[in-house]
């Protein structure tokens, strides 16, 4: 049995200590997705992660920055050659963002068409207020075996989790989800087999401190808990999800 952990949608470089937070990673061996908020933040992350076994960087465009970053949609398709890793990416139909939907939908249309056009992408998508139209979106433009799908702290009622799962779609699940009573019980439904942990940080804090990759396991003990099963166990089944999803 090893102590490997799990966090699939991380802002590392949105860290004070962006360098030794990739270090912990391996350190602590924490099997991590370098999320991006936009293209250009992408070559930083690739550097430092490329020196790593642990840290894997993604290449995103995240949707609550389409107003001022729609243009950078260009840079994003000219990198995605190089980068097996996407995220963060999708919908926000919350207030704030609804006014850009439409053109959030243009850019994720153009994203996801990319993707499945080269194939093997590994997706974490953000898909706040808007679940059903990602969904919507996965299906009608990511074929079941042109790329993986990660759905990042889903918010979605329950027969919207029950749609995703059936298009193939995995769930990133963070501590702060199981504060949520309706979220706990879609929790408990999802397939085991469909779970990885995240931590999204830095945007999470437990007793006043920013939460770390290595924090999934209380991630994992509270998901344990819940599901009334042995915590090493879920740890390793975990890790082994994640292995699965990057062979096949
Ligand atoms: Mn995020």
């Amino acid at each position: 049995m090893s102590n490997k952990l799990v966090d699939f949608h991380c802002h590392l470089d949105l860290y004070p200590d962006f360098g030794d937070l990739v270090r912990e990673c391996d350190q602590y061996e924490v099997y991590t997705l370098a999320v991006t908020t936009t293209p250009r933040a992408w070559k930083r992350n690739q550097e430092l992660a490329s020196s790593t076994k642990y840290v894997r960087a993604a290449l995103g465009l995240h949707p609550q920055l389409i107003v001022e970053h729609a243009s950078e949609i260009e840079l994003w398709e000219e990198l995605l050659p190089k980068s097996r890793y996407v995220g963060e990416v999708g919908l926000d139909g919350s207030p704030k963002f609804y006014k850009s939907l439409s053109l959030q939908k243009d850019i994720f249309y153009r994203i996801l068409t990319a993707c499945a056009n080269s194939g093997g992408k590994i997706i974490s998508i953000h898909s706040y207020r808007a679940v059903s139209t990602v969904l919507d979106m996965i299906e009608q433009y990511m074929p079941f075996n042109k790329g993986k799908i990660i759905l990042h702290w889903f918010t979605g009622t329950k027969s919207e989790s029950s749609r995703a799962i059936e298009l193939g779609c995995f769930f990133s699940i963070n501590e702060q989800m199981f504060q949520n009573e309706r979220l706990c019980k879609i929790i408990k439904t999802i397939p085991i087999e469909r779970i990885l942990t995240e931590t999204d940080g830095p945007f999470i804090t437990y007793n006043g401190q920013t939460i770390r990759p290595k924090d999934t396991i209380r991630c994992i003990a509270k998901l344990a808990e819940l599901r009334g099963i042995d915590g090493k166990y879920l740890q390793d089944q975990i890790v082994n999800n994640l292995r699965l999803l990057l062979c096949e």
